[in-house]
């Protein structure tokens, strides 16, 4: 019944968010939870920390609510549901090449969000690969390398000098297989890095290039053509979606000439026991090579819904938008003295919507902790997943060792742990 498509495929006209229209063209989810105060009483909770997971579009939530009647397994059956699912499943797939700029041949791995899909390349690479990664990159991108042989690249103080640093690196690299990993948008000072200046680097000297979209995608248009990037990847949880589904896209040739990421059903093509009395096994050379198991259908569904919706809604008007937040935030934080907003780039750097800032005197848990109390808003604290990079910033260790470390008390803020917080110091 192609009518259960359509209802899946498009969300309900009358559903109560955009009936409202309040909030903005893209409402999400929880925009009306009322959080307890301790000073008494109750507001509108302001969650400020999209950056570590953003809630779901009530449009996206209403499409999977469409479906989830309908969904079953996939390349699984030739029941009518599951024909459906692997119709939708595939379909999610090329939505999602759509909206990452993807290439003739490219491949679209379903993965279960950037660090999983950021292994699941390593894995992947050929023998001998030699990988190129600034010490500034978020542990996702930084760690999964460690099985080869990296250099790590000083951290960068401008864009250009990103590009210098790595064409120097590259400049001396031996011949053979090399990969350069970068993030497009910090999730520390939001900064946006030179995507296409550093894969042309890469490419000049026989390099291949990665971007990290985690948090590039939810606030300018990544497309891997554009920015001649190799590969992308990016996490649903922070474009709007649910948690659960991730993407690895980009070339198809390392991809498939590599052993799975995940040996199993799904994967193969053809199974069978060889004359030496093992088994003998035939994988996929589509991205099902790398996506054994069942997969997360609602998941990979609940993605490409956020890549409609946010392409839908025109990036123009989004950035535009975030802008001038951006722009109250900024000015909101300058006023207030003892605060240091973090940047690597400097002064009119080109930034997304995210920034962070430390507080003087003041221990980075403990205010987190006293904006949700008083005030009722969400911050994300401590090390931000970038240790190398907050030290550099900092200049000296961060104050939330291992990021969930017992934070040390820090002059101004509360002294134990049981102590209500307050913000009077920074008043
Ligand atoms: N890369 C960047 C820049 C991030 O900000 C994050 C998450 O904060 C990740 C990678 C990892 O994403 P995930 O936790 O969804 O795998």
């Amino acid at each position: 019944d192609p009518s259960c498509t359509r209802a899946a495929a498009s969300a309900p006209e009358t559903s109560p968010a955009s009936a409202e229209g309040a909030g903005g063209p893209l409402p999400v989810l929880g925009r009306d939870v009322r959080v307890p105060l301790v000073t008494g009483g109750e507001v509108t909770y302001a969650a400020l920390d999209y950056a570590a997971s953003a809630p779901a579009l009530q449009r996206v939530w209403d499409d999977v609510a469409a479906y989830a009647p309908y969904y079953g397994s996939v390349h699984r059956g030739a029941g009518h549901l599951s024909q459906l699912s692997t119709e939708l499943f595939e379909d999610s797939r090329r939505t999602v090449a759509e909206f990452l700029g993807c290439r003739e041949g490219d491949q679209v791995v379903f993965t279960r969000a950037t660090t999983d899909s950021l292994n699941l390349l390593s894995a992947a690479l050929p023998q001998g690969t030699k990988v190129f990664v600034f010490e500034t990159e978020h542990h996702a991108s930084l760690l999964p390398w460690r099985a080869h042989d990296v250099t790590y690249l000083d951290a960068p103080r401008s864009p250009e000098a990103a590009v210098a640093t790595l064409e120097s690196a590259l400049h001396g690299a031996p011949a053979g297989p090399k990969l350069v990993c970068v993030t497009g948008a910090s999730n520390v000072t939001g900064e946006v890095w030179p995507v296409r200046e550093l894969a042309r680097a890469a490419h000049r000297h026989g390099a291949r290039l990665v971007l990290d979209a985690a948090q590039l995608a939810p606030h300018r248009p990544v497309s891997l053509a554009e920015l001649e990037a190799d590969w992308v990847a990016l996490s649903g949880h922070k474009l709007y979606a649910p948690f659960g589904a991730g993407v690895l896209a980009g070339r198809a040739d390392w991809l498939v000439q590599a052993e799975p990421y995940l040996a199993g059903g799904g994967a193969s093509r053809r199974v069978a026991r060889s004359a030496d009395g093992g088994v003998e096994v035939e994988w996929h050379t589509t991205a099902a090579r790398h996506e054994a198991g069942s997969p997360n259908v609602i998941g990979a569904y609940a993605l490409a819904a956020a890549c409609r919706a946010l392409t839908e809604a025109g990036f123009d008007g989004l950035v535009a938008r975030e802008e001038e937040l951006l722009a109250r935030l900024r000015a909101g934080l300058a006023d207030v003295p003892q605060v240091r907003v973090l940047s690597l780039f400097g002064e009119g750097a080109d930034q997304v919507g995210v920034v962070s800032f430390v507080v003087e005197g003041w221990n980075s848990s403990h205010f987190a902790a006293a904006l949700s109390a008083e005030y009722g808003i969400g911050v994300r604290d401590g090390l931000f997943c970038a240790h190398p990079l907050l030290r550099t910033l900092l200049g000296r260790e961060g104050d939330a060792p291992g990021e969930c470390g017992a934070p040390e008390a820090a002059p101004g803020s509360p002294s134990s742990a049981g102590e209500a917080p307050t913000l009077n110091a920074v008043r």
